[in-house]
């Protein structure tokens, strides 16, 4: 069992093990997590949820292990967690690995944790909306998501954090640098990293090229995306971003939009989740199963509507329900 108590008052290993209790594929487990979620819901909410994506190169681990402990220095508490739909077999993840945020890592206001190498209901997305809760009852004040900026998993990202951050390239040329445009118009800022040495002018010059490109699209909350520069390595500009965010923070808690956004957040989840739901209980429903392969055929054969076809299915998904 996990105890709440030690979990509440920060202690990073009931922590660690009501994620692994959280991420169990176990149908026992599962209900446990949930009680233990619901439990700490009224302690949950106070951090600053932040989505990190970028291609691979770009400096996520590097400017999260920069971003962490500056954010450590000043006190603050940080979770890093990952989202990462590609996980090795292995059940490493590229994503969120200790190793590679080594100085973070060794920090006791530091909190990493990998990506799960996989989720059923509701994918990896929902195991790390769900750590990212357990993280918030721990005292986190910042949860760092990352994720790698090809596929799906950028969406799932923007969709469970407040403030949502691309990292680029200084290359004002290569027009979106394998970043598809749509996660642009998701980004709350994007961050030109690697602005140091020789790239310097090269950086400010796409930083210029963004910042006018931002301009083009439209956005319907009070937030202006904004675009800045830094560099990681160097660990510079790093306190601007935070600052950044802050101001974000602030604005956004004051204006009522950050409660809004996690409302709808919440709403749009659990509409996923129901539709997941049924999905599945389609699957697994021994009539339903039965007939699919006859009404398939049918639909191919023209020998029925879709319509009717589909109708006919729900119907026999709730008929027992009706009965009991
Ligand atoms: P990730 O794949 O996005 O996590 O990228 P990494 O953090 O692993 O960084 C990839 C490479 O870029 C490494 O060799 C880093 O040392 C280098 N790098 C990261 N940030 C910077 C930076 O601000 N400036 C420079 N010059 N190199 C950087």
């Amino acid at each position: 069992m996990i105890d709440i108590h030690a979990l509440t008052s920060g202690n990073s290993r009931a922590l660690a093990k009501a994620i692994t209790l959280v991420e169990s594929k176990k149908l026992e487990h599962r209900s446990q997590a949930q009680e233990l979620l619901e439990a700490v819901l009224p302690q949950t909410g106070n951090s600053i949820r932040i989505g990190i994506t970028g291609i691979p190169g770009v400096g996520k681990s590097t400017f999260i292990e920069a971003f962490g402990l500056y954010l450590v220095s000043q006190g603050k508490r940080v979770a890093v967690l990952a989202v990462d739909p590609s996980s090795p077999i292995a059940g490493g993840s590229i994503l969120g690995d200790k190793t590679r945020m080594e100085l973070l890592s060794r920090s006791n206001d530091a909190f990493i944790r990998p990506s799960p190498s996989e989720g059923s209901l509701g994918g990896v997305a929902l195991k790390t909306r769900e750590t990212m809760l357990l993280c918030e009852a721990a005292g986190y004040d910042v949860i760092l998501v990352e994720t790698v900026g090809v596929g799906q998993s950028e969406y799932e990202v923007a969709s469970m954090v407040d403030f949502f951050m691309v990292l680029m390239l200084p290359n004002a040329g290569d027009e979106l640098q394998g970043i598809k445009k749509g996660i642009i118009e998701l980004a709350d800022a994007l961050v030109i990293n690697k602005a140091d040495g020789e790239s310097i002018n090269l950086a400010e010059q796409t930083r210029r090229h963004y910042q006018n490109a931002l301009h083009l699209l439209r956005h319907n909350s009070f937030w202006t995306p904004q675009v800045m520069s830094c560099s990681a390595l160097k660990q510079e500009n790093i306190e601007a971003v935070w600052g950044m965010i802050s101001g974000f923070q602030i604005d956004a808690t004051k204006n009522g939009s950050l409660s809004e956004k996690r409302a709808r957040q919440a709403r749009e989840w659990m509409s996923k989740l129901l539709h997941e739901m049924l999905d599945m209980k389609l699957k697994e429903h021994p009539q339903v199963k039965a007939e699919m392969p006859l009404l398939n055929q049918k639909v191919t054969n023209g020998e029925t509507t879709p319509f009717l076809a589909a109708q006919r299915l729900i119907e026999l998904l709730f008929s027992d329900k009706k009965e009991t």
